[in-house]
């Protein structure tokens, strides 16, 4: 019996350009006449070598090395149909791996280099989604982010979007990309435009090692009810006393930042904040480019690392599932599907 592969399991927190199958890309590939630089089977390690080269520049290790897997991965998402295809694609890989779950983000604005708008963007994702809901037995649904690099209008632009979009497929609303260099003030407006037409939102925030904290602490003055990542929250004591009684739920991604920001699963902050009382719950962050070489995410992955490397008990573990799923923007997980969820893990646990 394999406990956290049998457990049902949510995603809050995954990319879709950073999700994609490596025979996805292969055969799009072939279809757009681009000449691949290794076959599928090694193009998870020769992305992940490229990052590895990028990030480790004498001792110190740069935060920055994904961004260019980014984009060679976005070449493969200019179409309606490429975005339907990958959207479908991952669900049913989350799906093979008991995720039952899954809150699939990604920002509109990457995929209208070929002339889609970003609503031709965003309708091709949702019917991917929409399509795998019906095949696959998955729930959820669609996040729009902005991206922290494309300053305050573009951000407010993906808000209007996002918000013409709920209750058609899209449940939210998020923040991304470069933390180190673009604070999240720069956003203000935009967030506060979210807060204003009622958007479900969740913020990365605390993901850059350094200099984070205020980042964190604004997303909570605006009242988010979600923060990605919030590694360097551990670094303030009543901040994470405020987050814990606000009842804000934190999106961890052990592997995506085990070696590039935190050392060890070990010394994740996921112990710490889960024992300040802070709602906790794993996610894979990106399943082909987070991590390294040897480390792959995936979710029930997370769970082996929570429950083999970070010491949660099953009982933990539980909570930590529950989180996830409470913490949903998903207008269809509702009181029964919460307790038809509970029920589903009880019986993996007892
Ligand atoms: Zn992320």
């Amino acid at each position: 019996m394999d406990i956290a592969f049998d457990l049902p399991k949510s995603e809050l927190h995954l990319h879709l350009d950073g999700s994609l199958d490596p025979d996805f890309i292969a055969s799009r590939a072939v279809d757009r006449g681009v000449q691949l630089p290794v076959e599928a089977s090694k193009l998870r390690e020769y992305l992940h070598v490229l990052k590895s080269k990028r990030s480790h520049i004498g001792d110190s290790v740069s935060t920055n090395s994904n961004w260019s897997n980014f984009d060679f991965c976005n070449q493969f998402l200019q179409t309606k149909e490429e975005l339907k295809q990958a959207t479908r694609s991952l669900c049913k890989k989350l799906r093979d791996d008991n995720v039952v779950l899954a809150e699939i983000r990604f920002c509109p604005a990457l995929h209208t280099l070929e002339g889609l708008s970003v609503n031709d963007v965003v309708e091709g994702v949702v019917s991917g989604f929409q399509d795998a809901e019906k095949s696959y037995d998955i729930k959820g649904g669609i996040i729009i982010c902005a991206l922290r690099s494309y300053g305050v209008s573009h951000t407010c632009e993906m808000v209007e979007l996002a918000a013409s979009w709920i209750g058609k497929g899209v449940i939210g609303f998020d923040i991304a990309g470069d933390e180190g260099a673009f604070p999240l003030n720069i956003h203000e407006d935009g967030i506060k435009k979210a807060v204003d037409v009622d958007l479900p939102f969740t913020l990365h925030a605390g993901e850059w090692p350094e200099n984070t904290v205020r980042n964190i602490e604004l997303a909570v003055d605006l009242g988010t009810r979600r923060l990605g990542h919030g590694i360097t929250l551990c670094k303030d004591n009543a901040l994470m006393e405020r987050v814990a009684s606000l009842g804000i739920t934190v999106e961890c991604c052990l592997t995506s930042n085990v070696g590039w920001k935190v050392p060890s699963y070990k010394d994740h902050p996921i112990r710490k904040m889960f024992d300040a009382g802070i709602k906790v719950c794993i996610n894979s962050d990106n399943l082909l480019l987070s991590g390294t070489n040897d480390r792959e995410a995936y979710t029930s992955g997370e769970v082996r690392h929570l429950f083999n490397d970070v010491g949660f008990s099953w009982d933990q573990v539980r909570t930590v599932l529950m989180n996830g799923v409470f913490a949903s923007f998903s207008p269809e997980i509702d009181k029964q599907w919460l307790l038809d969820y509970e029920a589903k893990i009880e019986k993996v646990l007892m």
